[in-house]
């Protein structure tokens, strides 16, 4: 068992990378001493190897995907499912793309097939795949504040779902072909529900969406375009869970939401 000093240590790294993690970072930059560099070279004066690319680099890229515009194009059939029980019918026990095999349970999304409001995040986590349900952990009783106690809203009254439908291991980021894999079913449940305002959680499902390197907290507070719909991207309810002081950096978003939805925002905001 770790010390208390270990333990401490611990949290103050895991608190930096949650928090460069958030920035869009999903690697550290490595320096590595070649095979053949003689010991007494310093460290410093190897060249340095790049790390991986990330995948939000590697879907930047890869714009203006045509599965942004067509979904018919990856997945002929999808364009006739009619309403959102029949798009997951379609997606069935999918084995479309590798995240299939870790998963328990398929996170489609969930609430009102005709909201106003639709909430975007990354992907399932282990209570997320356990229950079958997005945002059900402690992020997601913080989302659920957000929108009961911070918006007056029912959370039935929202509709909530990922960019990918199945947790990938370890809670890694969802690579390049998961994504493409994927979204296509996020593009159709946009089009079915047709809400007025898209709320971004986060800054790889944000990024990923807009196909944009640049940061959350630069993309943040301003309004952006994801299929002819207004979002609004803000930060994950798990990065607020270990940054509580960039809540009122969310609460402002979530006003500049509210104002768009013609929500009464007086007497609110103790999320
Ligand atoms: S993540 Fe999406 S594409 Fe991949 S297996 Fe799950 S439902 Fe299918």
């Amino acid at each position: 068992m770790a010390s208390p000093e270990n333990k401490l240590l611990l949290d103050s790294v895991r608190d930096y990378l949650d928090q460069i993690r958030e920035e869009g970072m999903d690697g550290l930059p490595m320096t590595e001493r070649p095979q053949n560099l003689a010991k007494d070279v310093p460290i410093n004066s190897a060249p340095a190897r790049t790390r991986k690319e990330s995948t939000i680099d590697m879907l930047a890229r890869v714009k203006p995907s045509p599965e942004m515009n067509s979904t018919a194009s990856k997945y002929p059939g999808i364009e006739n499912t009619a309403d959102l029980g029949s798009l997951r019918e379609f997606i069935g026990e999918c084995t479309r793309c590798k995240l299939h095999r870790g998963r328990t349970n398929i996170v489609f999304g969930v609430g009102d097939p005709n909201a106003d409001l639709m909430f975007i995040g990354e992907g399932p986590g282990a209570d997320e795949d356990a229950k079958g349900e997005p945002f059900v952990g402690r992020a997601g009783q913080l989302l659920t504040d957000i929108i009961e106690r911070g918006m007056g809203l029912k959370r039935s009254q929202v509709y909530i779902c990922n960019v990918v439908k199945c947790r990938p291991p370890e809670n890694r980021n969802p690579e390049p072909d998961e994504v493409l894999a994927c979204e296509p079913f996020l593009f159709r449940q946009i089009e079915m529900v047709k809400p007025r305002v898209i709320v971004g959680l986060g800054a790889f499902a944000v990024q990923c969406v807009l196909r944009l390197k640049t940061p959350i907290s630069k993309l943040r507070g301003n309004w952006h375009e994801v299929r002819g719909i207004k979002m609004m991207p803000t930060f994950h309810p798990a990065y607020l869970l270990r940054n509580p002081g960039d809540k009122r950096l969310v609460w402002s978003d979530i006003q500049e939401v509210m104002k768009t939805l013609g929500l009464p925002i007086a007497g609110r905001g103790n999320a």
